[in-house]
């Protein structure tokens, strides 16, 4: 399906849809009992009356209720997402079902004061949709065509410089997105500001289609990240806030990474605690410097670790370790001992971590960016427990899916004549190793 679809006209519909076409809002009235009529029918409702016809409406309505779609199956409908439905009272008395549009989600609320706006679906149809009665909650006024895309840029502009995090594209063909925790004095502490920051640049990186890796580290000396900025605390004395902050944005800011369509390699140096190990913890690979150190220390504070430390710990190490670090509060962990107790990658010597690393993310980087995002996407659900059959079942659709892409066959002739042949990049890094 390539056509949105369309509204059938009956006979007793013409008119309403008639008036739409000319952007007014036409409802039935019965001249019997004053009854006014939405949707439009053969016969009066109230009274059963034929003596029916159509007032204009004022276009004024306030919103009863309503729904907010992230996703729909439709791919025609995804140009129009988010999609909010909703049932709104017509000052003339009736209740219509519609859509709300021009209006930001988070702006929408039950009693809202509304006006009708007619978007056409064709050349003969146009559908009554609703709008912010207030100009100052609508998005920039314009076609419904070029909104989203003007709010998108909007959104683009007010994050041309961001404040607290490093966000650039790089390494070889510019394959790689680096961003970088960028509060060195604070220990690169994550406030308000660096979460929204950061969940901004996890959806933007999707746009980069030739990039396949992303790499997360800190800028400055002294740390990957402590984890939430302290400073805040004072601010999350009502619940709601804390639980905002606490819960959700933080919770927000480990799905962005945990999500992201491309690898995210964590590059850990320095001080490596509490919720900045929790933000480490939601990347695809860890790397880690040999004088890094680490800690959950929220139970130092009678707390616990709440950006998914107590749930993402156990599964990246054995349970009797894990319990160790959340219970201890200890921050000196050493990232020779996290790694002997299963949480890293790799550990190298600080003096050689620069150079391995970039070795390590350019091969990464060179990859297919889809085959990465489907490997990711595949041993992520693998390792959350769906059982065997359900894992092969993901791999082979997967491999299904990237065997169909249009340049596979080039990619794999020369594998053909010899399947053990190693890359000159695998080559080298084989050697590197051997060295070690
Ligand atoms: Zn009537």
């Amino acid at each position: 399906m390539s056509q949105k679809p369309v509204p059938i006209m009956q006979p007793w519909t013409k008119a309403f849809w008639a008036g739409a076409k000319e952007g007014k809002l036409l409802v039935q009235h019965c001249r019997d009992c004053q009854a006014n009529i939405f949707f439009p029918k053969k016969v009066c409702p109230e009274c059963w009356s034929r003596n029916l016809t159509w007032i204009e409406a004022g276009g004024k309505a306030k919103v009863y209720s309503f729904t907010q779609m992230l996703d729909m199956v439709e791919p025609v409908f995804w140009e129009d997402l988010p999609y909010v439905i909703a049932f709104v009272d017509l000052e003339e008395g009736i209740r219509m079902t519609t859509r709300i549009v021009n209006c930001r989600m988070e702006d929408i609320c039950i009693g809202m004061d509304l006006e009708v706006v007619f978007q056409p679906l064709n050349d003969e149809i146009a559908m009554p949709c609703f709008q912010p009665a207030d100009p100052a909650l609508r998005l920039a006024a314009s076609s419904a065509d070029t909104e989203d895309a003007e709010d998108g840029k909007a959104e683009e502009e007010a994050f041309a410089g961001y404040q607290t995090i490093l966000y650039e594209i790089g390494g070889k063909d510019d394959t790689v997105c680096f961003i970088t925790l960028n509060r060195p004095d604070k220990f690169n502490a994550i406030n308000r500001q660096m979460a929204r920051e950061l969940i901004h640049a996890f959806r933007r990186v999707r746009e980069e289609a030739g990039v396949g890796v992303v790499v997360l580290a800190g800028a400055g000396e002294k740390a990957f990240c402590t984890g939430g900025d302290l400073e805040i605390f004072p601010s999350l004395a009502d619940h709601q806030s804390s639980l905002n902050w606490l819960a959700h944005e933080g919770l927000d800011v480990q799905r962005a990474i945990s999500g992201c369509e491309k690898v995210v390699v964590g590059k850990i140096h320095g001080h490596c605690l509490a919720g900045g190990l929790e933000i480490a913890l939601a990347c695809d690979l860890l790397y880690a410097g040999e004088s890094a150190r680490f800690g959950t220390t929220e139970i130092n504070m009678g707390v616990l670790p709440g950006w998914g430390g107590t749930a993402r710990l156990p599964r990246s190490m054995p349970v009797f370790r894990a319990r160790e670090m959340i219970f201890s509060g200890r921050k000196d962990y050493t990232a020779k001992e996290v790694y002997d107790m299963g949480l890293l990658t790799r550990v190298f010597p600080d003096q050689e971590f620069e150079a391995s690393f970039e070795r390590i993310v350019a091969n990464i980087a060179a990859k297919k960016p889809a085959a990465l995002r489907m490997g990711k996407e595949v041993m992520a659900r693998s390792v959350d427990g769906c059982d065997m059959e359900t894992a092969l079942a993901l791999e082979r659709n997967a491999i299904q899916w990237l065997t169909y892409a249009p340049d596979i066959q080039a990619m794999l002739e020369p594998f053909k004549a010899d399947p053990t042949r190693l890359t000159r990049q695998q080559k080298k890094d084989n050697m590197a190793s051997d060295q070690r």
